[in-house]
């Protein structure tokens, strides 16, 4: 188990460069969150049957291992904190998801979670918690981890508090997409409002299309 005595799932692959930090150059990252955005939004997924990649997350992953760019999942796990769900299933679930991306040829450098919400039980009941999103707490963990340019990293999202921890880390943008909890337009208006301050809000209608959006990829879009 990954878990610290924070109460956070802290995950980095040994391919990653944790040892690189601090001693060459910090390269732009690529923060994804995972339900959603990554795979389909279920509802506390538990279950290995239950993980769906969605269309295109396998590919624009690859493309940024191919980059060198390192890919970051950042995700919200409050059916840990609330008792819903149990570490042992998301660690199922991630050993899964890790599974159909490698059929891709795909694979994410760093995957962190956070546990804590408001309706949390012991030890993970906290309002706030500066690791939940949108505060900005495991973006600037993953940073502290691997030699990453938060300046010059993007985040994808389908709930503009995915986008907000990506500005409140001092992110150069984030992409909203419209799958998951994203095709509420609420989510797609409140994720707009967040542009401005050097942070740079694009939106489309899911993860495949987010690579021509992302500059970290070769994207101009927007
Ligand atoms: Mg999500």
């Amino acid at each position: 188990m990954a878990v610290g005595a924070d109460g956070l799932w802290i995950a980095i692959a040994p391919s990653a460069g944790a040892g690189e930090a601090g001693a060459g150059e910090r390269r732009p990252a690529l923060f994804l969150d995972r339900d959603g955005v990554i795979v389909d939004e279920v509802g506390y997924l538990a279950r290995r049957e239950d993980v769906r990649l969605i269309a295109g997350a396998a590919a624009i992953i690859a493309a940024a291992n191919r980059a060198r760019i390192p890919v970051v999942v950042v995700t919200n796990q409050s059916g840990i904190g609330r008792g819903i769900i149990s570490w042992a299933d998301f660690a199922a679930v991630e050993d899964e998801i890790a599974r159909q991306l490698a059929r891709h040829r795909a694979r994410l450098d760093a995957v962190l979670a956070c546990p804590h919400h408001a309706q949390g039980r012991p030890p993970y009941a906290m309002a706030g918690h500066p690791a939940r999103k949108p505060a900005p707490g495991l973006l600037l963990a993953a940073a502290q981890r691997l030699p990453i340019d938060l300046r010059r990293s993007w985040i994808v999202g389908d709930r503009a508090s995915d986008l907000a921890a990506g500005r409140n880390a001092g992110l150069a943008g984030g992409v909203h997409v419209a799958t998951g909890f994203g095709t509420a337009g609420a989510e797609r208006a409140a994720a707009r409002q967040l542009a401005g301050d050097g942070f740079d809000v694009r939106g489309a209608p899911s993860i495949a299309a987010a690579a021509t959006l992302l500059p970290l990829l070769g994207g101009h879009g927007g």
